[in-house]
């Protein structure tokens, strides 16, 4: 069973256009995103139906989760907030359903699955530190957990004497003994300085894990951002990666 994980879309379909291209040519079995679908960027419902067609299981996230009344808007700062408020009263009926039903977290034989934390999925915290992953290998038993939430992709491992370490040469073959706390990195607005769409693919059988990065159409979708009426900085980030 080959996976394809992606987090992060937040309302970008050039960028979801292209990690749904790839993954295709991959040709993976199945279709995972970790939330927040929505947010930030022009084109919420789009991605919701593009979302609902291709993926498999979605999960929440707190940006899907704000624009629906589930969450104060004051725990976001002002940018976050314009954008939650402008998605709001862009999502159609349709999309609402769709985004009131997603799951906090999912389970499965070997792996786990949540938006920002395993140990407080509710609570929306940030997994930043080697201290705050540390913590984390205790919200989840299974081999592996794949996180998104913080916009960086990257692994840490946690070695069979409890030592964490940062892997950073993908692909990454899993060890027996190891487990993982893995951040599948966003589709549509990377924080980690490089501005390509981030997605995963992981492979059951084979025990391998890989971050995948694909260029998108950039400057589309910052003007269609612009056009929205959404404050300026969101276009201008997707150029940095920040
Ligand atoms: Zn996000």
């Amino acid at each position: 069973m080959r996976y394809g994980i992606f987090s992060d879309i937040h309302a970008n379909l050039e960028a979801l256009g292209a990690v749904l291209n790839e993954l295709e040519k991959a040709d993976v079995d199945e279709m995972i995103c970790l939330g927040d679908v929505v947010g930030y960027g022009p084109n919420p419902n789009e991605c919701v139906a593009l979302v609902k067609e291709k993926v498999k299981v979605c999960l929440a996230g707190n940006h899907d989760v704000a624009p629906l009344g589930g969450l104060d808007v004051q725990y976001f700062n002002y940018v976050a907030r314009k954008a939650i408020e402008w998605t709001a009263k862009e999502l159609t009926e349709e999309s609402k359903v769709f985004l009131r039903a997603l799951p906090m977290t999912q389970a499965y034989e070997t792996f786990f699955i949540v938006h920002a934390t395993p140990l407080q999925p509710e609570k929306w915290s940030y997994i930043l530190s080697m201290g705050d992953a540390e913590d984390n290998f205790e919200g989840f038993t299974q081999q592996t957990c794949f996180v998104g939430h913080s916009h960086s992709a990257w692994c840490v491992e946690k070695s069979e004497d409890g030592r964490l370490e940062g892997r950073e040469q993908y692909p990454i073959l899993l060890n027996d003994g190891a487990r993982y706390l893995i951040n599948v990195g966003s589709v549509g607005q990377p924080r980690d300085r490089n501005p390509d769409a981030a997605f995963g693919i992981f492979d059951v059988e084979n025990k391998t894990y890989e971050v995948r990065r694909v260029p998108y159409d950039i400057p589309v979708t910052q003007k269609k951002i612009l056009k929205a009426g959404l404050p300026e900085l969101l276009a201008e980030r997707l150029a940095l990666g920040q």
